[in-house]
């Protein structure tokens, strides 16, 4: 009797799947089987032995969705089940995106838009250090697992006296040191969000000196940038230039042509990401509406055909109502509404399906919920994200094929952001797996009702576990090499 290891049960076998392994290359189909926290083989497994066997038949099993873009740097620790993640077929989400990460900061009020990752609740801003914040996260033992980001405007509210200004030079090297701790505890890079008060008054030479620190480490850096409107193209050169200056990958989050007199200009800004990634690494992000949401903007608001709240801390009931309703209701202008309503979030109309379509369908386009978990009427995307993309954009409408749109959910942003055996179908690949079903997957969140978990998602597996119950294997995946 021959008993080495190769003979040894497997934890678990997938008979029959349509395996689709993130690269891009045409489905296939065949057995799956794990063995710990890794892909164990791939083949006709039939006459192996397993500890538990599942019939696949019909449906893909592809690896575990990445959200490159999310705000759940909190929710892992308050909701570490991340129902609205898992439920839709994710198995890594990137947190600290636009400038704001929940470490390291200690604070126990915050401006907009920090108060996204809290949604104007006081606290918790509790983490002096990066390390403290990972272990937090560790201890909290989330569903799926978490690559931090640190974000810039964070840095900026942690050391300076006075954020609409640019730093001075010993702000500078004080953000730089706390920047230098969260490389060290193994955050995968910095955001920034130029756009926000809180950094719209730092210059080039601020972010520079910052992204040196990130580029020695081998880091990314991710920008929600200063202007997604009229002056976008000014935008995309500056995010090009900070990025070279710097030496580190760029990503462009959430890309979108913004305000109605900007339709149609997404031609000219991936013409331009197009050219520039000739000569350096640029990657970028979407999420699949035409509908944003932020903190309560002036600015934004001036930009959208309607405004809805999302949350209000002087009137929470009021979630789920336009400002032009509310605004008739108390016979005061939008902009007097929107100041009452103040601090809190909104849902914001400002894009076009034809800008969308094209943005999502580039060969460099990554998807991101940029869902919002504490708002308490959400934005869709933070429940419909990724089964909206596979069911709506590839199924019903055909803009991409799913092999493509796969490797873009999947190994596209394992290597853009350095998750070393993640976002590949290959065996002792991790197994963070999904089992969907291609005729069925889609999103059921809506504007109305958007707490509302997506059809079609079959079984989620995060490092070999089958996530389910108090099932979480969730785990902090840090910078690498
Ligand atoms: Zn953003």
């Amino acid at each position: 009797m021959n008993n080495d290891l190769h003979d040894a049960p497997f934890d678990l076998i997938f008979d029959r799947a349509t395996v689709i392994d993130g690269t891009g290359a045409p489905s296939y189909v065949a057995d799956v089987a794990i063995s710990g926290d890794r892909i164990g083989m791939i083949g006709d497994l039939s006459d192996r032995a397993a500890v538990r066997r599942v019939d696949a038949k019909g449906l893909i099993l592809s690896p575990g969705f990445i959200d490159v873009h999310t705000h759940q740097d909190n929710a892992l620790l308050v909701g570490p089940e991340m129902a609205p993640s898992v439920s839709q077929g994710i198995t890594t989400i990137v947190t600290g995106n636009c400038g704001i990460s929940l470490a390291p900061l200690v604070r126990d009020t915050v401006p907009a838009p920090l108060d996204l990752l809290v949604s104007g609740t006081s606290g918790p801003f509790i983490f002096s250090t990066f390390a403290a914040y990972l272990d937090a996260v560790r201890s909290a033992s989330p569903a799926v697992n978490a690559a931090p980001l640190v974000g810039h405007s964070t840095l900026r509210v942690a050391v300076m006296e006075d954020v609409t200004q640019p730093a001075t030079d010993a702000e500078i090297e004080a953000m730089k040191a706390l920047l230098d701790e969260c490389m060290r505890a193994g955050a995968i890079g910095m955001s920034s969000g130029l756009f926000y008060p809180p950094a719209r008054g730092s210059k080039a030479d601020e972010v520079v000196a910052l992204l040196e620190v990130v580029s020695a480490y081998g880091g990314v850096y991710t920008t929600h940038m200063r202007d997604e409107a009229d002056a976008i193209m000014d935008s995309l050169d500056e995010s090009f230039n900070t990025a070279r200056s710097a030496d580190v990958p760029l990503i462009i989050s959430h890309h979108k042509c913004m305000g109605q007199r900007n339709f149609g200009r997404s031609v000219d800004t991936l013409a331009r990401i197009d050219a520039a990634a000739e000569e350096q690494s640029i990657a970028l992000d979407a999420y699949p509406y035409v509908a944003g949401s932020s903190s309560l903007l002036h600015d934004l608001a001036a930009k959208s055909s309607s405004t809805q709240i999302t949350w209000s801390t002087p009137y929470p009931d009021l979630a789920g109502r336009t400002v032009t309703d509310i605004a008739a209701e108390w016979g005061i202008s939008e902009d007097a509404a929107i100041d009452r309503l103040k601090p809190g979030g909104a849902i914001y109309h400002m894009m076009s399906q034809e800008d969308l379509d094209r943005i999502i369908s580039h060969p460099k386009c990554m998807i991101g919920s940029d869902g919002l978990p504490h708002d308490k009427m959400p934005h869709p995307r933070l429940w419909g994200t990724f089964p909206r993309v596979l069911g709506h954009f590839c199924r019903e409408r055909g803009l991409f094929p799913l092999e493509d749109i796969v490797r873009r959910m999947t190994q596209l942003p394992a290597q853009e952001y350095g998750l070393v055996d993640r976002g590949t179908l290959r065996v002792g690949a991790f197994a963070d797996l999904v089992l969907f079903d291609a005729d069925r997957v889609g999103d059921r969140a809506t504007y109305d009702d958007p707490a509302t978990p997506a059809d079609g998602i079959e079984m989620v597996v995060v490092n070999g576990q089958q996530v389910g119950g108090t099932r979480r294997s969730g785990r902090v995946l840090t910078r690498q090499g």
